[in-house]
């Protein structure tokens, strides 16, 4: 984002704008985070602002500031798209391309709206007339504190901005250890911290609200753990049937993934968990190293991400879904080779 993109934004938020921010589909802490920090900052001007989820999201993030003021397309069609159609600024936060916004991408798309990319993924689509895009940034999260301090607004970070910016750091990268994380990063947590960020209790709602049932699932994906060490890989597999025995929740099997990673000498680690209604196998996967799991995931499962953090989907069965996964490893030889 170069300094007339930055002034003409400036100039665009100086008279009252009806604003809405969008996250992407099954929103994470990054996306939620990033999209009520931004909402929470435009809010202090004399906007309209509304954040619209596609669908809804885990309930460890549902105690954040404002979080029940976001509507969900899924449930709140109609209200939805008359704020998306009448908006003149549309933010898209934590995604690129308008096809990880699934129903909302119509409505988005035929909206006049000016719209404004915040995002750290790779490859962006070109749908938005500004666009701030960093593969090398941590989160979204680090990006809307860094839009803000190119609007020269720093000193508007309150406890709740700084809270939500926490938040998306926090959870994309890993509480500060993925490779992502910088010096800056710290700083900027060391910022939000000062300004009101209660770490200690953010990590707490975040990650100590675990149901029993969740450990229980958690002890079932462990138990379904499968290692192919000559490809340096692990994957674990969770059919609706086994989701259902244990009173399965959105956001429940969130970081199971990274179990298999944590293997010693493991560098591609997978997750696919069967989706009946609709009718997919969701796929996460993670790797370390140069082994880029945004290109695997764009090449065979329809998806994308990171280099590192990549999810996808998969039209067929688990049975058949899991066939493809391994009968690619070859393809990747010289990466996963032990
Ligand atoms: P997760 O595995 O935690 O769902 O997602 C890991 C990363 O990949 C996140 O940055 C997420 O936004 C991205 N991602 C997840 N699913 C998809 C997908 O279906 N398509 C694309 N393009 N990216 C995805
Ligand atoms: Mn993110």
């Amino acid at each position: 984002m170069n300094t007339d993109d930055i002034n003409s934004i400036k100039a665009l938020l100086n008279s009252p704008k009806a604003i809405v921010i969008i996250p992407h589909k099954n929103p994470d802490g990054d996306a939620i985070g990033s999209t009520l920090g931004l909402y929470h900052y435009l809010k202090k001007g004399q906007h309209n602002v509304m954040v619209i989820a596609p669908n809804d999201y885990p309930e460890f993030l549902k105690w954040m500031p404002d979080e029940s003021s976001i509507l969900k397309y899924e449930t709140q069609k109609d209200d939805s798209d008359s704020y998306i159609n009448d908006a003149d600024i549309i933010f898209t936060l934590d995604f690129n391309s308008l096809g990880r916004i699934g129903h909302m991408e119509a409505a988005v798309s035929a909206s006049e709206g000016i719209k404004i990319m915040i995002d750290h993924h790779q490859q962006p689509d070109d749908y938005a007339t500004y666009m701030y895009s960093d593969a090398t940034m941590s989160s979204t999260c680090e990006m809307v504190y860094n839009f803000i301090e190119m609007l020269g607004d720093v000193d508007k970070i309150d406890s709740d901005i700084a809270t939500c910016l926490y938040v998306g750091i926090m959870t994309d990268t890993g509480s500060f250890r993925f490779p992502s994380t910088t010096s800056a990063t710290h700083q900027i947590i060391g910022q939000l911290i000062e300004k009101g960020a209660r770490n200690s209790d953010i990590h707490n709602n975040i990650y100590d609200t675990n149901s029993y049932e969740r450990l229980q699932l958690l002890g079932r994906a462990l138990s379904n753990l499968k290692v192919i060490p000559e490809y340096r890989t692990a994957y674990i597999t969770l059919s609706q049937e086994e989701l259902n025995t244990f009173n399965f929740k959105k956001g429940d099997t969130e970081g199971f993934v990274n179990y298999g990673l944590s293997l010693k000498g493991i560098v591609f680690a997978a997750i696919f968990i069967e989706n009946q209604q609709e009718n997919i196998i969701k796929i996460s996967l993670r790797s370390k190293g140069d082994f880029s799991v945004n290109e695997l995931s764009r090449q065979h499962f329809s998806g994308g991400g990171h280099t590192n953090a990549a999810g996808g989907k998969s039209d067929m069965n688990m049975k058949d879904t899991i066939e493809k996964f391994i009968s690619i490893l070859p393809q990747y030889e010289q990466d996963l080779k032990a």
